[in-house]
């Protein structure tokens, strides 16, 4: 079954669970709009390659679209759509008022020189802008599978070198870096969002008593599969601020596992270093890659592409927690095995939302021209001050010097960009699982179909709201 059509199916269970007219329900699934192009690139030996580009629009019941442009060889139609559609899905349930987007380049990145990427990405910008794919109220791209802020730099100097939207332009696009208008946290963001979807997910003592697990992340062994953005960064804050241990990795080369845990980053260094990172010492190699899925864990987070865990070895996924990063890893088929298993399937279109949100706070920095924190940062400061002082003159026992110092050093803070931001999506995610998991509760479902079902009531709100144009 397609990618689109496996979405479309989880739609429909969800669907089944409303009773909003069925021609309304048909056009929220339904995609507005899928351009697909083809350009040429002049390699740096001089011969010529074609080059297939992607970008669908889902649904413009909120503008602009927003959608993450991937660079990967499995790039189509299919793929373009249905994750469009999944992008529409998961603004509507953080409540970002954006429609669903997706872009994609059919290319295997590692084949391309850093001039061909930049020429690929460039080209493809301007085919964007030609067809109006592209701009602050139009269709705002990000990074995704095999993009990141490097490419989002050359799209924002292509799209402003191409046109005269001379004081919003730097809208065009998010994920850029943090001195061309980036905000600070976006390029962990997603990996922060399914941090603390995870941690959600796993606060709940009746849900976890049903796995069979304690609540908390204290002590529970985590699979990672795939290193890039997402995948690097999960395991990094799930290391660095939970008690979870890394017991194994999956990459394209092979996997490691180690049930005494791992270090994220020196992990990752030992792949720098020898090309690889089978051979991570201490740990036992995994071949073929896919087998790591396979092996024992609490928390299983598949972080590379879609369809990895399918009818073929879902009966034996031993993870009791699957905690979806990438985009469609489950299969509807595997969907249905594993649920019946009883395994807690935290779903992509809600777990992996940390990305939109905070391009979301990207995209209004750029608009409102201002840091976030910028004006209120050392008036938060001062205020602190000012009760700490108040609180010791009020009080008879007078603070000493340092212990007034150490308060102020430890509350007396006003809020950073980064800090600002990690707040929001912390309340977006915690928000949005409250959400969906009274959802499942209240209806008996899966927390699957209660998300679909969150994003389909909201969207379809949308449609009541400004009714059908003409
Ligand atoms: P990335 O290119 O940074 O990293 C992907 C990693 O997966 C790479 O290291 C790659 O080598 C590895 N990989 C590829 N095939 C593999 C395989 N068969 N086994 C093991 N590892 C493999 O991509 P990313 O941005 O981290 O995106 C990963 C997933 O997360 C995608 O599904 C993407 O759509 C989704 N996602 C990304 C973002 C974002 O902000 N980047 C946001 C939401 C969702």
């Amino acid at each position: 079954m397609s990618f689109f059509a496996q979405v479309n199916q989880m739609f429909e269970a969800a669907a089944a669970e409303t009773d909003h007219p069925t021609g309304l329900l048909q056009q929220i699934r339904a995609c507005d709009n899928i351009t697909r192009f083809d350009f040429p690139l002049r390699r740096d030996d001089g011969s010529v390659d074609v080059i297939s580009g992607y970008r669908a629009e889902h649904s413009h019941h909120k503008q602009p679209t927003k959608g993450g442009i991937r660079y990967a060889t499995a790039v189509n139609v299919d793929e373009i759509t249905a994750l469009s559609a999944l992008m529409s899905y998961k603004c509507a349930i953080v409540d970002v008022p954006f429609g669903g987007a997706k872009g994609g380049v059919q290319i295997d990145r590692r084949e391309y020189s850093d001039a061909e990427l930049e020429r690929i990405t460039r080209r493809y910008t301007f085919e964007l802008i030609r067809k109006n794919h592209i701009g602050p109220g139009v269709d705002v791209p990000a990074p995704d599978y095999g993009t990141g802020s490097r490419e989002m730099a050359w799209i924002l100097d292509t799209y402003n070198q191409m046109t005269d939207d001379q004081l919003n332009g730097l809208a065009c696009v998010t994920g850029k870096p943090v001195g061309q208008g980036g905000v600070r946290g976006r390029d962990e963001a997603t990996g922060r969002g399914v941090f603390y979807g995870i941690r959600e997910a796993c606060s709940y003592e009746d849900d976890m008593k049903k796995l069979g697990l304690k609540t908390g992340l204290d002590g529970k062994s985590v699979i990672v599969q795939g290193l890039g953005n997402v995948g690097y960064h999960t395991a990094k804050i799930l290391q660095e601020e939970s008690g979870a241990q890394l017991v194994g990795f999956a990459e394209i080369e092979g996997g490691i596992y180690d049930p005494d845990g791992m270090d994220v980053d020196a992990v990752v260094e030992h792949r720098e270093e020898t090309g690889s990172i089978l051979g991570f010492p201490g740990a036992q190699n995994i071949d073929p890659t896919e087998k790591t899925l396979e092996l024992e864990c609490d928390i299983l987070v598949p972080a590379a592409l879609e369809s990895v865990i399918t009818e073929e070895n879902a009966d034996r996924i031993q993870a009791k927690i699957i905690a979806e990063a990438a985009n469609g890893p489950v299969t509807t088929a595997a969907d249905d095995i594993l649920q019946e298993k009883g395994v807690l399937i935290v779903p992509d279109l809600y777990l992996n939302a940390g990305g939109v949100t905070v391009s979301y706070f990207e995209w209004l920095r750029n608009l409102s021209h201002v840091r976030h924190g910028r004006m209120s940062r050392r008036f938060e400061e001062r205020n602190a001050e000012r009760i700490l002082h108040a609180v010791d003159e009020l009080t008879t026992e007078h603070f000493d010097k340092k212990l007034l110092d150490d308060l102020i050093e430890r509350i007396g803070f006003g809020a950073s960009e980064k800090d600002l931001v990690n707040s929001g999506l912390e309340d977006t995610m915690i928000f949005a699982y409250g959400e969906i998991r009274d959802l499942r509760n209240e209806h008996d479902i899966n927390l699957r179909t209660a998300a679909y079902k969150n994003a389909i009531d909201k969207i379809a709100q949308s449609y009541f709201d400004l009714r059908i144009f003409p």
